[in-house]
């Protein structure tokens, strides 16, 4: 062998090590006599969580030496029991001097009776280990500088922590260490491959150095501490896919053998590392010393396991992902199992096992924040279940495998012939892929299921040729691969079975437009497993969250157009929010706000009491794109809604790209739904495909309730016959004004000193304005008119509307006072009032804007102010009795409460109490 003559006499060293291990486990341990009977595994489950009433026991062993000359230890008392507690430090915990410090004197300040604790390679240093086989075996020199600076940081820490004869003989067990290293990268860079044990043996020794170095500073605090190499202990057999399993039972001889030669109340055991049953040097696979804790805790009975790391405990997310994540106060096994399984890397996965099996609790800390009481992972108490209410206790958490594809194996021949799943498999065992995930259609037309993306290549090869002649035959149609692909898994314990909680899910993703590309739910009642587009992964994993913990509707708000209407609505939400929130569990945060030059952006909500002076402040450049995109894509909450409080057309141009990206919109703005035709119809088709909405109440009669009128009587079948109606605020203050001596030019002066026209009074007098209004009506209604098929008398004479400016206009609008007095005396005469209405007639299908008269006891003729009426004659409401709607129906403060109408209109859609 090329690395034979290249063993440096340490490592020599080394392999005689190995073999003095192997001769040490070559010595007969009789099993223990009472624990193993005592502390029979848990076969069901025991709802109770009983961890705190451990018992003690006591362990007799006799043993045996290969010597020949047998030692009796009969009666020894090997303890094991509720009187240790396992602590596992995960790499962060001891990234450094001042943490390995920290780590010490928790150990220290911990009451335990007896404590073993597994510790992690600094944070890193793993990482560092397998970067130097990576380079060795790509024959790369510069793993000889890598190797120094891993040296470097040990000797750094070591000297930091330690001192005298501590220091001086962990030093030079580390240099011995990293020769041994260097010999063994040499062979690996010569070969240019690392075997698996190679590999393994190298990259355990990052915790062999942290343990040492850990063990050391305990002891300095005249606490009883050794520390222990789990390979000496922890026995396990390769399973071959990348995974190993325990052999308990030999792992148990081992550590009562080691606790003969080591008898101490404190051990410091290194995580990760293990050996098989011939004692070659293995890991426990990357992140495996949760595991070894678990293994630790199983074989020592222990009380409890806690795995102290840098979070607060096992979130309902992960907290990197959803900012609004909560820490989960309990977990049962099989949830934390799942979570873990499914991406959630607080916790090894096969941590769970070993102590599920004897109801040893296992409780997540962080380290860096004592007060927090961490989460538990024990047995579900029995009350749990019994005292949920609601849907939501029963999802507990979510977690997201990124990197996968998705493998469809399609074809009707697969239909009822047995044999076609294991074929399947058989060809993904055999290229050694793991399946993470399996679907299958009951019409057993395909099968589904996910691998991660490394290695789909050689499983799509594997099956397209194990199948040819069912491919070539058309038996199968086809082995698709669908790259790009993540798991979002929602765990909870009995959730798979109870009624609604994946409408629910399914209703979230749905609502957050994310398309579910495969669907799992095994019977096992813990999870539902969905695949989704990569891309789409975070949003969905915040849409479900979001749905199932933040409160119901919670809506991600984008304010276009800070003006009048704009900013009294920002003023209106400013003194509405907390009172929405608290009584009806409805979150509504400005992400964004944007004028035509500035814009405001959060990604976590704008303080709206001081949102004018933040604008000043903080604001950029307005980009209407870049605004949307963090409106809707640069946060956790699932649901956005774009409220347009301009009246700008270009605006209203955007609102079917939002709608397509699954943005809501809500508008004042007229310009949709009274331009041209198709664009409306296009608009409206695809808001009733998709579950986004689009509302625009106050397009008409501001805050009045018109269109929502107008929308029930037609949904629940009512005929509308006509609509007729004063929409326009300012004419409606002119003609119930324009009484006794006082003349048309007159009242209009008046109600443009009064701030109730637009600056050129025109603007109103043409009737354009309730000429779209008219048309939002009518297209409402389902007639298909352009703003030019309205007939529009205008207020404006001819000869006046070139007039140069508003000015001007009132200086000219005197000459026809006359006319308009004669109109109004005409009709005086016969009982009757002037008044500007808009008309939809549906029967005819038409819309006209025009000077009608009215009887002074029609409703029309009762108006004052600058208020709005609106009739609706149907079948239901005949023209004695048709439907009136009335009130001020223009003004910031009433337009700002119509759009805010919307705004809850939409959360109750999207769920929000009533
Ligand atoms: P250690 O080095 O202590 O073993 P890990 O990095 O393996 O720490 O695991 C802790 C990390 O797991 C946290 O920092 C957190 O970012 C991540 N994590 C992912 N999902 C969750 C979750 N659901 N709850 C808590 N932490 C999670
Ligand atoms: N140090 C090992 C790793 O980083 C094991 C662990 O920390 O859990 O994979
Ligand atoms: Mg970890």
């Amino acid at each position: 062998m090329a690395f034979a003559s290249s063993v440096s006499p340490s490592m020599h060293g080394l392999l005689s090590n190995a073999l003095s291990r192997e001769s040490n486990a070559t010595k007969k341990i009789c099993p223990s006599t009472l624990s193993l009977s005592q502390r029979s595994p848990v076969s069901k489950m025991d709802l109770n969580c009983q961890w705190s009433q451990r018992k003690l026991l006591t362990f007799h062993a006799c043993i045996s030496v290969t010597d020949g000359q047998e030692t009796s230890v009969e009666n020894f008392p090997l303890p094991k029991g509720d009187n240790w507690s396992v602590h596992k430090f995960g790499g962060t915990c001891v990234g450094s001097s001042q943490r390995i410090q920290n780590v010490a004197q928790i150990i220290i300040n911990d009451d335990s009776e007896r404590k073993l604790v597994v510790v992690s390679a600094m944070s890193k240093v793993t990482d560092m280990m397998y970067d130097l086989i990576y380079k060795a075996q790509s024959r790369d020199d510069s793993y000889i500088a890598a190797l120094d600076a891993v040296l470097e940081k040990h000797k750094l820490t070591a000297h930091d922590l330690l001192e005298g004869d501590d220091l001086a003989t962990f030093l030079s067990r580390l240099h011995d260490d990293i020769n041994n290293l260097k010999a063994m990268l040499r062979a690996i860079y010569i070969a240019g491959h690392a075997t698996e044990s190679f590999t393994d043996f190298v990259v355990g020794h990052g915790e062999l150095w942290s343990a040492q170095m850990l063990a050391s500073l305990v002891r300095k605090a005249r606490m009883d501490c050794n520390w222990m190499d789990t390979r000496d202990v922890i026995i396990v057999n390769p399973t071959g896919s990348n995974q190993v399993d325990p052999d308990y039972l030999e792992s148990e001889k081992r550590l009562d053998q080691w606790f003969l030669q080591h008898p101490s109340k404190t051990i410091i055991a290194t995580g990760f590392i293990a050996s098989t049953p011939q004692n070659i040097p293995t890991t426990l696979k990357r992140d495996g010393s949760d595991f070894s804790a678990a293994i630790m805790g199983s074989l020592l009975r222990a009380r409890q396991v806690t795995i102290w790391t840098d979070v607060d405990g096992v979130y309902s997310a992960d907290p990197r992902k959803v900012s609004e994540a909560v820490v989960l106060k309990t977990l049962s096994y099989q949830e934390a199992w799942e979570m873990s399984y499914f991406g959630a890397n607080v916790l090894h996965p096969r941590t769970i096992i070993p102590v599920m099996q004897y109801g040893i609790p296992i409780i997540i800390r962080n380290i860096f924040n004592l007060s927090a009481p961490g989460t538990i992972i024990c047995r579900p108490s029995i009350n749990e279940f019994d005292n949920r209410q609601g849907l939501e206790p029963f999802v507990k958490g979510f977690a997201t495998i990124d990197n996968l594809a998705l493998v469809n194996v399609e074809g009707t021949g697969m239909a009822g012939v047995p044999g076609t799943a294991s074929a399947i498999f058989g060809a993904v065992k055999d290229v050694e892929a793991n399946v993470i995930m399996i679907s299958q259609a009951s019409s057993e037309h395909s099968v589904c299921f996910a691998v991660p993306e490394k290695e789909v290549e050689a499983v799509a090869k594997a099956l397209k040729s194990r199948f040819r002649e069912a491919l070539a035959a058309g038996r199968l149609s086809q082995v698709a691969i669908i790259p790009n692909c993540s798991i979002l898994a929602t765990v909870g314990q009995k959730m798979a079975s109870t009624p609604g909680v994946s409408a629910t899910l399914f209703n979230a993703l749905a609502k957050a437009n994310i398309n579910v590309r495969a669907i799992a739910q095994g019977c096992s009642e813990y999870n539902i497993t969905v695949v989704v587009k990569r891309e789409d992964c975070v949003r969905a994993l915040k849409a479900v969250h979001s749905r199932f913990y933040l409160s119901r509707t919670t809506v991600a708000m984008g304010i276009v157009g800070p003006g009048l209407i704009g900013g009294t609505l920002l003023d209106q939400l400013r003194d509405q929010a907390s009172v929405l929130k608290e009584k009806f569990n409805i979150d509504l945060r400005v992400m964004g706000i944007t004028g035509s030059r500035k814009m405001l952006l959060s990604d976590t909500g704008i303080d709206l009491s001081r949102w004018r002076e933040l604008q000043k402040e903080k604001g950029e450049v307005a980009d209407l794109e870049k605004f949307v995109q963090n409106v809707h894509g640069n946060h956790f909450i699932p649901n956005t809604v774009l409220v347009d409080c301009t009246s700008d057309s270009a605006i209203a141009s955007h609102y079917y790209d939002w709608l397509r990206r699954g943005i809501h919109v809500i508008t004042p703005n007229k310009k949709a739904n009274s331009g041209p035709l198709d664009q409306y119809l296009r608009l409206r088709a695809l808001q009733r495909q998709s579950y986004t909405h689009y509302f625009y109440e106050a397009t008409v009669g501001a805050g009045l309730p018109i269109i929502s009128t107008l929308q029930g009587l037609l949904e629940t079948g009512d005929k509308i016959l006509q609509i007729e109606g004063i929409f326009s605020g300012t004419l409606s203050y002119i003609f119930n004004n324009f009484i006794g001596a006082r003349t048309f030019s007159e009242v209009v002066a008046e109600a443009k000193e009064k701030g109730f026209t637009e600056p050129d009074p025109r603007d109103d007098l043409s009737g354009t304005d309730v000429a779209r209004k008219v048309i939002i009506l009518a297209r409402e209604s389902g007639l298909q008119l352009e703003l030019p098929d309205i007939r529009v008398d205008s207020l404006v004479a001819e000869s006046l509307r070139d007039s140069a400016s508003g000015e001007e206009f009132l200086q000219q609008l005197p000459q026809y006072d006359q006319e308009m007095a004669k109109k109004r005396q005409d009709a005086d005469d016969a009982g009757e009032v002037l008044r500007y209405v808009g008309v939809v007639d549906v029967v005819k299908q038409s819309g006209a804007v025009t000077l009608r008269r009215y009887r002074k006891d029609h409703a029309f003729a009762q108006l004052s102010g600058s208020d709005n009426i609106i009739s609706f004659t149907t079948e239901r409401y005949n023209k004695l009795q048709p439907l009136i709607v009335r009130g001020p129906g223009a003004g910031a403060q009433v337009t700002a409460g119509g759009i805010f109408c919307d705004i809850l209109r939409l959360a109750s859609y999207l769920g929000a109490p009533s």
